[in-house]
């Protein structure tokens, strides 16, 4: 059975996720270490802790893996106009992303918006060539940096510490001055737009930043 998401931010607009860090090989900077952005990860904390949060995401990482779970999906998908793949975790297994593919292609009325790090696998090259050239699809790479840091061409988003850090490259995201909600935008599910910016949020995200900057100036 599908299981799918509703986060407050995302104006209802729908997600399909799993678990957060175990499906996030890109997360991992060396063993036992995660990348800086990963380390204030909202997806560990917070209501995403509670067993009726934790339970779809657990399903979904075998639930995938049925023969009907294409078909499944674009007949979850019929109504949505908008959907976002993994408010936690990410695409873990090239079978996954092969199956997700599919689902893109076959629900062209239907905007995707996919934040992934596993452009780190050099496997997964072919697969995102095919999501990107889907004029539904928004394949964003994200940046492992919590201070702006990204590579032009590459990443399609990052965290900056503050708003005002954003840079006229960037898109910043305005969801902080609007409750924390989207509020219409819909600018990470859009291609033409190359990269968007995050405030950090979370008090363990502003402590890794503080950290990382004490680093810097060092
Ligand atoms: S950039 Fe727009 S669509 Fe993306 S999270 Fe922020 S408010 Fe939502």
């Amino acid at each position: 059975m599908i299981k799918l998401s509703v986060t407050s931010k995302l104006d209802g607009i729908r997600s399909w996720s799993l678990q957060a860090i175990d499906t996030c090989p890109g997360s991992i900077a060396a063993p036992g270490v995660l990348v800086d952005a990963c380390k204030g990860c909202y997806a560990t904390t917070g209501n995403y802790r509670f067993k009726n949060v934790k339970a779809p995401r657990l399903h979904n990482q075998t639930d995938w893996q049925r023969i009907e779970w294409v078909d499944d999906m674009v007949q979850a998908l019929n109504s949505d106009r908008y959907f976002r793949w993994f408010d936690s975790g990410d695409v873990y297994t090239l079978a996954l992303a092969e199956k997700m593919l599919e689902v893109m292609v076959r629900t062209p009325w239907v905007q995707h918006w996919l934040p992934t790090r596993m452009h780190k696998f050099p496997k997964f090259r072919q697969v995102f060539t095919a999501m990107q050239a889907l004029k539904n699809v928004a394949l964003r790479f994200s940046s492992d940096s919590v201070i702006g840091e990204y590579t032009k061409g590459l990443h399609g988003s990052v965290i900056v510490p503050t708003p005002q850090d954003a840079t006229k490259a960037m898109k910043l995201c305005e969801a902080y001055s609007n409750n924390g909600k989207c509020n219409g935008c819909r600018a990470c599910y859009d291609k033409t737009v190359d990269l968007i910016a995050y405030p950090a949020h979370g008090v363990s995200m502003h402590k890794v930043i503080r950290i990382i900057k004490q680093g810097v100036t060092a």
